[in-house]
């Protein structure tokens, strides 16, 4: 534990001004000690967590561009090329007005062990931007894109760095982002970027991955215990992407998802979130894009409760809680309220939702928490397989996609099953998750020398 406790205080110093980056690796590596006090020898003279907490590259750029008004703005942009030692560097871009350095460097971190739990070969990034797409126009929001590829395209490939969506990056700012390296490079290369749409070079199921992910994942941990979805009730947070997915997914599976929930508030519908309601949620982003209350105009339209200013967590039973929204979203006061409430379960499909805190009490309550890592790791994965589809020049039907991310998180649950074994833990999914993810990328980082 020495050497752990060494490379945080490290990290500590070097990186002060950066919280969310330095609560991540304080998270990740406060865990890995069984296996780190096996090997310390091997991993401290090659270096290795000195190595892994720092981003093999830190590109920061600038962003000009004009809005509809004729005016100049500028943002700042960013890609984080963390580590490479399992394959091309990897990870989503994200575009909101909290975006910074420290908060890439998280996400970048976040994804080298979550792309590795994948088993698929990618390393790990992260990029984005403090531009933040809502309430801008699609002109506006496509000559941002337009500038910001103008810089990132220099940076980025096939078989170098291959970004994706994250928050506020969906398939609307990939196609503008993909026309204009297109444009730069002269080459149709479709697999630099991920998450594109159908028709140039994206994968089915693409869209519904992280939430379906989330899903298969919490399958396989609840039918481990000898539980199961049918009839259990989920706390959602967020109505975007992963929520979207997650909410298909659980309300086919016989679940009943009770709330979304947003900036301006939270919906508690005691129906359920199903059916045509799950299609509502892609007209809500519509309506945030346009300025709009999205979930006032959820409540109205299925009776629904709209509680404006409030959160779900602690104040809705549920079984499972499952944060979709962004970083930080629970804290220790939020989790004293869902143990209150009985909650059994925490999946973490949004990115480092819970603080290490607020992890530490839930775990101590006995709440099984399924960590983001491998629960939202269902998104890259099919990134992973729109790649091989790229690279192949071939579709694949989305009953085939499907199949292979189900495979991918069994194969993601039976990792942290083995690490659990091996080490005589307690059914510590945070741990199991961390151990397997960096075993493998240390492995790698051995084999390729300094
Ligand atoms: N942004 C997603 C994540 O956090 C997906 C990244 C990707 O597909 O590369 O994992």
């Amino acid at each position: 534990m020495d050497y752990i406790k060494e490379v945080i205080a490290m990290t500590e110093q070097k990186n002060s001004s950066q919280p969310e980056f330095l609560q991540t690796v304080r998270e990740v590596l406060g865990s890995i000690g069984p296996f780190v006090d096996e090997n310390e020898a091997e991993l401290r003279k090659y270096s290795v967590l000195e190595r892994l907490v720092e981003p093999d590259r830190q590109i920061i750029f600038k962003v000009p561009w004009m809005d509809d008004n004729g005016v100049y703005c500028v943002n700042r942009g960013y890609r984080v090329q963390f580590n490479n030692a399992l394959g091309p560097y990897k990870g989503g871009l994200r575009f909101r007005n909290n975006v910074n350095l420290s908060v890439i460097k998280f996400l970048g971190f976040e994804q080298i062990f979550k792309n590795s739990l994948t088993s698929l070969p990618l390393g790990g990034a992260k990029g984005g931007s403090d531009f933040d797409p809502r309430g801008k126009s699609d002109m506006e929001i496509m000559r941002f894109c337009q500038s910001f590829m103008t810089e990132l395209y220099r940076h980025i490939g096939a078989d170098l760095d291959v970004p994706a969506g994250d928050i506020g990056v969906g398939s609307r700012e990939l196609g503008f982002l993909y026309g204009q390296y297109k444009r730069i490079t002269g080459n149709f290369i479709s697999g630099v970027l991920t998450g594109k749409g159908l028709s140039y070079g994206g994968s089915l199921i693409r869209p519904e991955a992280t939430g379906y992910g989330a899903a298969y994942l919490l399958c396989d941990v609840l039918d481990h215990l000898g539980d199961s979805i049918e009839g259990k009730t989920f706390c959602l947070s967020g109505y975007g992407n992963a929520a979207w997915g997650a909410a298909k997914k659980i309300s086919a599976l016989g679940g009943k998802v009770l709330t979304l929930s947003g900036g301006e508030g939270y919906v508690y519908d005691k129906d359920g979130v199903s059916g045509e309601k799950v299609d509502f949620m892609e007209h809500m982003l519509t309506l945030r894009a346009e300025g709009k209350s999205a979930l006032s105009a959820y409540a109205e339209k299925y009776h629904a409760e709209f509680f404006p200013g409030e959160k779900p967590w602690g104040n809705v039973p549920a079984d499972v809680y499952m944060p979709c929204a962004c970083q930080n979203e629970i804290d220790v006061a939020e989790a004293e309220k869902m143990v209150d409430m009985g909650v059994k379960y925490l999946c973490e499909v949004s990115n480092m939702p819970t603080s290490n805190e607020a992890i530490a009490l839930l775990q101590s309550k006995n709440v099984v928490i399924l960590p983001a890592k491998a629960a939202n790791a269902g998104g890259v994965a099919v990134s992973g397989l729109e790649m091989a589809q790229n690279s192949a020049r071939l579709v694949w039907s989305a009953d085939k996609v499907d199949a292979k991310l189900k495979e991918i998180m069994h194969g993601i649950h039976e990792q942290m099953l083995e690490v659990i074994n091996l080490y005589k833990l307690p059914y510590d999914l945070v741990a199991g998750a961390n151990i397997a993810g960096f075993k493998k990328v240390a492995d790698a980082m051995l084999a390729q020398g300094v």
